[in-house]
């Protein structure tokens, strides 16, 4: 079921209707239980569904490409990461949540890379800010919400955890190249 966004307009200066306060409770009554009674009606007759809120989790929205989920690791062909370590989305995050060990790579198309990469999820904001500070288009918000544990300790995602095939992640990697400006894939970081 795809989203929808609805742009309400805001009525900048108040009339005297308005200012009588009553009448404008009785219109908001109106407009609620019009929207009650209807999504009664197709409740029970099973028509007119699209009223109804999305029956989760039966039933899921197709979050439109600007959606910011759970930050991931773009992760090539070969199952490494395609991160560098440089460490600038550590620098742009503003909980401090990642958290980054650079190590070498000897011989590899990609000498730098993570040797560790946790993202504390009880802490990200889901700003986006470490996806757009990144040069290499190496770490991306995906669609992943639904995170929940028992306790702190297993809200740290380490790299084996985060890292998700970049053919998964097409569609936002497409989007923030046309956000970002970007027209091109950045260059390789060849050895
Ligand atoms: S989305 Fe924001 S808060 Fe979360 S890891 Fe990225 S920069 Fe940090
Ligand atoms: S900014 Fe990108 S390349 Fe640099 S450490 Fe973060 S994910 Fe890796």
């Amino acid at each position: 079921m795809p989203g929808s966004v609805i742009k309400v307009k805001r009525q900048e200066k108040i009339g005297w209707l308005e200012r009588l306060y009553v009448p404008m409770i009785i219109k908001g009554l109106f407009v609620t239980g019009g929207h009650f009674f209807r999504n009664l009606r197709g409740f029970v007759t099973g028509k007119n569904r699209t009223d109804f809120v999305v029956q989760y989790p039966e039933e899921r929205v197709d979050y439109p490409s600007a959606f910011r989920g759970m930050p991931v690791l773009v992760a090539l062909d070969d199952g490494l990461p395609k991160c560098v370590a440089c460490g600038l989305c550590e620098f742009a995050c503003p909980t401090d949540c990642i958290s980054i060990v650079p190590g070498e790579l000897e011989g590899a198309r990609i000498e730098r890379y993570p040797e560790a990469f946790d993202i504390d999820m009880s802490r990200c904001m889901y700003c986006g800010l470490c996806e757009e500070a990144c040069p290499e288009e190496a770490i991306v918000m995906s669609r992943e919400v639904e995170i929940s544990t028992y306790d702190r300790q297993s809200m740290i995602f380490e790299k084996e955890n985060l890292l998700v095939h970049e053919n998964l992640l097409k569609r936002r990697i497409d989007f923030i190249r046309g956000d970002y400006e970007r027209d091109r894939e950045p260059p390789k970081s060849d050895v």
